[in-house]
């Protein structure tokens, strides 16, 4: 069972998570785009931990809906939209939950990765966030259909997007600004896909 406190005690980690790594994350979309990935990321959680106080005794859904709408409006760019997207969709799916179970949190980020497809329109191998999400998912539902605990469903979710990043890498970008550069984009970790490892990884720490 994932709770409510846990569920805000991501969204906070998240916001230092993108502090620490807000260089890191800046520096490869610096390779590929335009250098602000990591900031916008730093930025956009900042403003989400700002807002949690205010909501972080209401149902899961209210929480997560509220971190989409922070970053849907503190967020520029092409990352802005698609996790503001990504977090107003998981909230549809968590609407009126106090906790979480495994069959439930994979729902919800399926919905959240359908969402970010919806808007962005990426298909596997585009190289973007969902090249990180998809893999992730995949894990999620072989351990659920396994009977596998939360926690190290979450562990082999947080693997698979680890790969799914490190394949980023070998693909040419098809979507946003790393597709100007073509085959040029070859060689280079996506950003957005990175961000998303983040999250998972910063969720999967909660629950161990
Ligand atoms: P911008 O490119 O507008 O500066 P960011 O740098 O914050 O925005 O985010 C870039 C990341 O957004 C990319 O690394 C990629 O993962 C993701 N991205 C861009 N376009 C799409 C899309 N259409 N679908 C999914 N993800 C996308
Ligand atoms: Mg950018
Ligand atoms: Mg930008």
């Amino acid at each position: 069972m994932l709770t409510r406190e846990q569920i805000v005690t991501w969204l906070m980690a998240c916001a230092e998570v993108f502090q620490q790594e807000r260089d890191f994350l800046t520096g490869l979309d610096s390779d590929i785009g335009d250098g602000d990935h990591g900031i916008n990321m730093q930025r956009g959680f900042a403003k989400v931990a700002e807002k949690l106080p205010s909501v972080a005794d209401q149902e899961i859904g209210q929480i997560l809906k509220t971190t989409g709408m922070t970053l849907l409006s503190s967020v520029g760019g092409a990352s802005g939209p698609l996790y503001g997207t990504f977090f107003i969709r998981t909230a549809q799916v968590a609407d009126g939950h106090q906790s979480l179970t495994l069959s439930e949190l994979h729902a919800m980020l399926r919905e959240g990765v359908e969402g970010i497809v919806a808007r962005g329109r990426a298909e596997p191998g585009d190289k973007t966030m969902c090249d990180a999400w998809w893999p992730a998912l995949a894990a999620l539902a072989d351990a659920e259909a396994r009977g596998i605990a939360l926690a190290p469903a979450l562990a082999a979710a947080l693997s698979a997007a680890e790969k799914g990043v490190q394949a980023t890498i070998g693909m040419q970008a098809r979507k946003g600004r790393a597709s100007y550069l073509g085959e040029r984009s070859i060689g280079h970790q996506d950003p957005g896909a990175t961000s998303s490892w983040l999250l998972l990884l910063t969720l999967a720490r909660i629950v161990e």
